[in-house]
């Protein structure tokens, strides 16, 4: 058994100092199951101190060390998956036989970021006559990540992956919502080779051991992944102690954009899958969708259609048949309840609008119509299982109408036409925009994050090493 209650420090597992818990709720019934051990700030500077030696001679190892000890962590995940299944399961209410994906993408995430470990290079000018100058790509030394919920085990991987393979430690305090799956990873660490304070867990809330880490003066890089209104905060505390380098990877409201010459069931199925996918708990989430008013109509029922089939079963998230789970928790709940019931205010509901009544945290799929661009349920993220679609006349107003937003994660376009298809993606104010696709299509080897207030640099892709290191240019005088 992996699962355990206590912090990941120094390579053991440890008690918090203060000896206070958190309690877990199954989503899937509404009880408490597991008690977590809550760390703080004193444990914070417990696992500094490891982080600061322990990563001196870790990044003095060869590439090819590094890339092995990633790629055996990856091997150790597929061997433990399901496990590491059940306990997310468990823990955030994501069906049984859907975190299948999350294993697998976790495992291939970490033998990306092994292949660019082994072929990372530094920049080499002969160009000044006299001189020889290079770059060194360095290690920032003691570096953090803050994770959201929605997706722990992608999460961990997304940050400690390039973070170790680029030299440094990392400190990661999980979601106080899905704290079990980053602690089994970093009890799993040490079995792939990684040494002891090289990869720490400290469980527990934000406001607390989260500000600890942005506010540390110690700590040179930190990479966040949760909310708009959080990742304010965290570039706050960066300017407030030592100008830590922070990446933000923040919400979305993502758009899509169906045109009249679209395969429109293959449109339908996609953005019914966009919207379905975690129980809507996606910052990519397609939930605003804008489509030609010819076809308005067929879109919609193909649209419910595809809704309907593909969250035939809602229920328990340990059922293998379930298709639709729980959100994650009571909080999440109540507030995508209060969505639902103020988007009744400001549009039509097509179908859904409710929670079923039943044991668990369930939300039924919902699709509102008729609601203006200005309406919360258009501009707010709800992070559920809800989208709003509306009509529109000409190109130019679908693009205006997609970019009137505050963020720019993910938007989509679909149509036939690829010069229209590809003219609305340079159009589009996002940092990642599908044609004829839409989220959850992304590929571990493209860059990811957003413009405007989805987020500041990108993780995944070519660069994702690069992002964990400081660049020094050395001058020789030949
Ligand atoms: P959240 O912002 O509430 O919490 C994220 C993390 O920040 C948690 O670990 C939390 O404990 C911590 N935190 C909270 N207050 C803090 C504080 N004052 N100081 C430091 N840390 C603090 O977000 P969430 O509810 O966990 O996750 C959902 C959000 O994450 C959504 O907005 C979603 O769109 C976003 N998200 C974005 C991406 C992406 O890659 N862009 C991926 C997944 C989720």
């Amino acid at each position: 058994m992996l699962i355990t209650s206590k912090l990941f420090i120094n390579g053991q597992e440890t008690p918090c100092i203060s000896g206070k818990q958190m309690t877990l709720v199954d989503p899937s019934t509404g009880k408490e199951w597991f008690q977590v051990d809550e760390a703080d700030k004193e444990d914070v500077e417990v696992a500094v101190k490891h982080a600061e030696a322990a990563w001196p001679a870790w990044s003095a190892t060869s590439a090819s060390v590094k890339a092995a000890a990633l790629r055996k962590l990856a091997d150790l995940i597929i061997a433990n998956g399901q496990e590491l299944a059940e306990v997310e399961c468990k823990t955030m209410g994501k069906p049984i036989s859907l975190l299948k994906w999350d294993v697998r993408i976790v495992s291939a995430a970490l033998y990306y970021f092994a292949s660019l470990v082994e072929t990372a290079t530094s920049t080499l000018s002969t160009n000044t006559p006299g001189q020889l100058n290079y770059t060194l790509n360095q290690p920032f030394g003691v570096t953090a990540g803050i994770l959201p919920w929605n997706l722990p085990m992608l999460m961990f991987v997304q940050k400690i992956g390039p973070a170790v393979g680029a030299g440094n430690a990392i400190i990661i305090k999980s979601s106080e919502k899905a704290p079990l799956t980053p602690l089994i990873l970093a009890k799993l660490s040490l079995e792939a080779g990684f040494p002891p304070g090289l990869i720490q867990v400290l469980s527990g809330y934000g406001p607390t051991v989260g500000s600890a880490l942005a506010l540390h003066m110690r700590i040179r890089k930190l990479s966040f992944t949760g909310s708009l209104a959080v990742g304010k905060l965290i570039q706050q505390m960066s300017g407030q102690s030592n100008l830590k380098v922070v990446t933000l990877e923040l919400g979305g409201k993502s758009p899509a954009i169906v045109f009249e010459d679209a395969d429109l069931p293959s449109a339908a199925k996609q953005l019914a899958y966009s919207i379905l996918m975690n129980a809507g708990q996606a910052c990519i989430a397609s939930s605003r969708v804008y489509v030609q008013s010819s076809i308005i109509k067929e879109f919609l029922g193909l649209y419910q259609s595809a809704i309907e089939a593909q969250a035939s079963v809602i229920g328990s998230a340990h059922d293998e048949k379930t298709t639709h789970g729980p959100q994650v928790d009571r909080v999440q709940h109540e507030k995508i309840k209060k969505y639902l019931e103020v988007g009744k205010t400001e549009g039509k509901v097509l179908f859904g609008g409710s929670a079923p009544d039943r044991e668990g945290f369930f939300i039924q799929p919902t699709v509102f119509t008729d609601a203006k661009d200005e309406a919360t349920i258009s501009r707010e993220e709800i992070f559920g299982p809800v989208s709003v679609v509306n009509t529109f006349e000409t190109e130019e107003e679908a693009v205006r109408r997609s970019n009137d937003t505050d963020f720019g994660l993910y938007a989509s376009v679909f149509s036939k036409n690829i010069d229209r298809a590809t003219r609305v993606a340079a159009a589009l104010e996002s940092g990642m925009v599908g044609v004829n696709c839409t989220s959850p299509t992304i590929s571990l080897d493209m860059p990811f994050g957003g413009y405007k207030q989805s987020g500041i640099g990108r993780e995944l892709g070519p660069n994702a090493l690069s992002a964990w290191k400081q660049t020094k240019s050395v001058f020789v005088k030949l």
